[in-house]
């Protein structure tokens, strides 16, 4: 410990206060030596950014909020504190080009993360990349920007970290990737369980701790189906190389089939800490301080296909992944409205699907959309999606007890 201050790596991250982003700040307590947060950006939990501020002393913060932004400048104020508060998208944005910071991790989840993202890819600087919603609506412009990006590019989704170390000086010898999937929190209910799940039992996850956007989706597969596109998106693959196979004990993060009929696999316990330290080290390994996996305690892993009827958001996943273009960010759009309607008990467990579906069945696909394009047709889904939740038919309605 005790480097010159300085000298250490300096560290954007934005979306501080979610899940990941307190995960990525332990992980910087571990690396207090060799890492500094220079810039942390956060939606609208301005209580939890001020002890983030007070603990680190980052040079500047963002918050998109912009009520939220006002209120926490008078907090800094009246502390004496220096720290430039931002605001706002284009605060984002800034925090991801910040200068001193050489590492930025871009954790925010939904849209609001497309354009920090494309900043941090165009500055050169590596980019740490846990967000879902914008690699997969980014579409083929950002597919483009992926593939001639200046900088290293480190995904942090546990799938995609496990896909990118497999693949190490081995791209062009792959033949597909397999995702795996814990199966949710309802892996084994049946359809008439699934009508009647409330969100408290979704978001109880065997397995991983995460937000309640992500916890959901982790329910429905959407998940899973949003990081075929993402693993597409990120290692240039097409649909047929990327499969999904259901892996209750989340031990194997992902495979790697080469051309020869050789796997690669990448294990390790689930501990989002360990993809979120990787890609601030990369190419380096550190000791990290969490639980080792003792294979001979688990006894087994066991691997089993998919159910399509209990699961349909991977089809639609799938299906927008075939469509292209605009369709992958209409999906995400309508994810995440119905997601936050099925959290406000507005609408059941199985009409997420129901409304994605109508939603991506109604839209006209725009085949190679620029990036402004890709964010209207998100917003577009969000909006359809929110009238079809207001409409409320029999279809979408909670099942209320009997
Ligand atoms: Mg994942």
């Amino acid at each position: 410990m005790g480097a010159v201050r300085g000298t250490r790596t300096g560290v954007a991250i934005l979306g501080s206060t979610g899940s990941l982003g307190r995960q990525a700040l332990e992980v910087c307590e571990w690396f207090a030596d060799t890492h500094r947060p220079v810039a942390l950006a956060a939606g609208g939990n301005i209580r939890l950014l001020h002890d983030q501020i007070r603990r680190w002393k980052p040079e500047v913060v963002a918050v998109y909020r912009r009520s939220a932004a006002r209120q926490l400048r008078q907090w800094l104020h009246a502390e004496g504190s220096t720290v430039k508060v931002l605001e706002g998208g284009e605060g984002l944005v800034e925090v991801a080009r910040w200068e001193n910071a050489e590492v930025v991790l871009v954790l925010v989840s939904g849209l609001a993360a497309l354009a920090p993202l494309v900043a941090a890819l165009r500055t050169g600087k590596k980019v740490g990349v846990g967000n879902k919603e914008a690699l997969v609506a980014g579409g083929p412009a950002l597919r483009q920007l992926l593939k001639t990006a200046p900088g290293a590019l480190v995904p942090v989704d546990g799938e995609h970290s496990a896909i990118f170390q497999c693949l190490m000086g081995r791209r062009h010898e792959v033949d597909h990737v397999v995702l795996t999937a814990s199966g949710g929190p309802f892996r084994d209910w049946d359809v008439g369980q699934l009508q009647r799940a409330t969100p408290e039992e979704a978001l109880a996850h065997p397995n991983w701790n995460m937000g309640p956007k992500i916890s959901v989706d982790a329910a429905t597969l959407m998940n899973k189906g949003l990081e075929i596109i993402e693993a597409m998106q990120l290692f240039d693959l097409r649909l047929d190389q990327v499969r999904v196979v259901v892996h209750r004990e989340s031990v194997v993060h992902a495979l790697v089939g080469l051309r020869d009929g050789t796997y690669l696999a990448q294990l390790g316990l689930p501990d989002m800490r360990v993809p979120l330290a990787y890609a601030l080290t990369h190419p380096q390994r550190r000791e990290l301080p969490i639980g080792r996996l003792r294979l001979e305690e688990l006894g087994r892993l066991s691997f089993e296909p998919p159910d399509p009827d209990r699961f349909p958001c991977l089809q639609l996943a799938r299906r927008a992944a075939e469509l292209g273009g605009s369709a992958p960010a209409v999906l995400c759009g309508a994810d995440e409205v119905a997601v936050r309607a099925f959290l406000d008990g507005r609408i059941s467990f199985l009409a997420i699907a129901r409304i994605i579906s109508r939603v991506l069945e109604e839209h006209v696909i725009m085949k190679h959309p620029t990036l402004d394009q890709v964010a209207e047709h998100y917003r577009w889904a969000m909006h359809r999606a929110e009238q079809l939740v207001k409409e409320g038919d029999e279809e979408v309605r909670p099942c209320r007890p009997c």
